[in-house]
């Protein structure tokens, strides 16, 4: 049979059961339940296989920045499909979508990261860091330095590599990671975790255990920290104003290499180009991935600073991916930028979106269930709480209430996701007011029905 959009949703949903394993996933509940079928979209909205219109807030999975439907995009992957649709990188070979595409990254890029190192996605960029960090201290003459610190609840991937780097702990407890020389400090999540202290005191404190593991590990051990600008998958976790700098300036004082894993904060998500310039901070290395194609083909890649290149250069890095600079996905990526930058998309996020956006974000707050309301630039948590007086989480069945109000939101036309007991959201940099308006409301009916 010729399986189309146009088969009854249930039949699609008995197919998919049968043949398709979905990433984190329950497949028997799936199976018993069958997966949304979403068949086509157009801006900011979902259409799926029985006909409902649904606002995504989470712009795919975080990644669809310019919004959906943009012709531009699929007619630069067919000319360059036609031209040329694949060739590798490898071996001493180039082409002219991964030097056009690396240019653009070095322009757009702050400080001097110059150059890009191609991978297929946020994952493989992460696996390319580890190797990358190491490498660079074991051509500098200090092979010892080998160990990565990196905070729990990040999520820096699914590989093997980039999930031991994660600290998700339902991942590690699968498959037997992390990998050797990865250390976890505790994340700046001030709201759960900062009991008496103010979000200052605490996001110094948080970031002084980065002192306190480089001490412990010794400084002839540790290769390089790495950190999401805001915990994006860990629930929009937004850290204290002084947090960062202080990270920065323990990085500098013990010649620790800074990896910002901006996957997810990259491409005008926080109201800059990259996270790292809301934050003020200088990494030597980037992951980026997602925004950098708005999620139409994939891509990602490594950015690195001068002199980090420059070392590697130095050896022949023995790493690289069939995909890595994909001309198709060069292409797209490309063709993404220069809408990102000719129609002045991040910004009018600055100076428009992102303002509108938190100021209707925040009126959340008001809710009975509602802890609190929380957005840097376009992407945004609440934390619901049983007791908001106490900033209390939901002790006895965490995750439960996220759940019910992740349905809710469903049930209305909405899709936003529950980490635990977080909803978070991360639109569409292109989201128009009247859209916004649109997400609130049907937000605050599902944290009604949920209620
Ligand atoms: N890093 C961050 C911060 C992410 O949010 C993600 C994905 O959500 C990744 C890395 C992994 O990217 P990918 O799913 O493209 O492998």
């Amino acid at each position: 049979t010729l399986i189309t959009n146009h088969m009854p949703t249930a039949q699609l949903q008995a197919l998919d059961a049968a043949h398709h394993m979905h990433p984190f996933t329950q497949g028997d509940e799936l199976a018993a339940k069958g997966a949304r079928i979403i068949t086509r979209a157009k801006g900011v909205t979902l259409t799926d296989s029985e006909g409902h219109e649904i606002l995504d807030a989470m712009a795919g999975l975080w990644c669809v920045n310019i919004g959906y439907g943009r012709d531009e995009l699929a007619e630069a992957a067919a000319r360059q499909m036609k031209e040329l649709p694949y060739y590798n990188t490898f071996f001493q070979t180039t082409h002219v979508p991964a030097i056009a595409l690396a240019d653009k990254l070095a322009e757009l890029t702050p400080h001097d990261l110059n150059h890009v190192f191609y991978a297929g996605s946020g994952s493989e960029a992460n696996d390319t860091n580890i190797r990358l960090v190491r490498t660079y201290w074991a051509q500098k003459g200090k092979p010892t330095k080998k160990v990565i610190i990196s905070r729990k609840n990040a999520y820096h991937g699914s590989s093997v590599g980039s999930a031991s780097l994660g600290g998700m702990s339902a991942m590690h407890a699968q498959g037997g990671l992390p990998i050797p020389d990865v250390h976890h400090i505790n994340q700046p999540h001030w709201y759960g975790e900062g009991g008496d202290m103010t979000p200052e005191e605490f996001g110094l404190a948080r970031a002084r255990e980065l002192e306190d593991a480089i001490l412990e590990l010794g400084e002839d051990r540790v290769a390089a920290f790495i950190g999401e600008p805001v915990q994006g998958a860990g629930g929009v976790i937004i850290p204290p104003e002084t947090y960062w700098p202080e990270i920065q300036r323990i990085c500098d004082k013990y010649e620790i290499l800074l990896i910002a894993d901006e996957v997810i904060c990259g491409f005008g998500r926080t109201g800059t180009w990259f996270g790292s310039e809301s934050f003020g901070i200088k990494p030597h290395v980037m992951t980026i991935a997602k925004g950098l194609s708005s999620g139409y083909a994939p891509i990602g890649g490594s950015l690195v600073c001068d002199e980090v290149a420059e070392v590697i250069n130095g050896c022949e890095f023995a790493h690289g991916y069939t995909y890595s600079g994909h001309p198709v996905a060069c292409a797209v990526a490309l063709e993404n930028l220069r809408i990102l930058q000719e129609e002045g998309i991040v910004d009018r996020v600055a100076s428009d979106t992102a303002p509108y956006l938190k100021k209707k974000w925040e009126t959340l707050a008001d809710h009975p269930l509602v802890g609190e309301a929380r957005i840097a630039g376009m992407m945004g948590s609440i934390a619901l709480s049983p007791d908001k007086a106490n900033r209390a989480a939901f002790a006895a069945d965490p995750g439960t209430a996220g759940l019910i109000c992740r349905e809710a939101c469903f049930a209305n036309n909405l899709v936003m996701r529950h980490v635990g007991d977080r909803m978070v959201i991360s639109p569409p940099l292109v989201i128009t007011h009247e859209e916004i308006d649109t997400l609130i409301a049907r937000a605050g009916a599902a944290l009604d029905q949920a209620h």
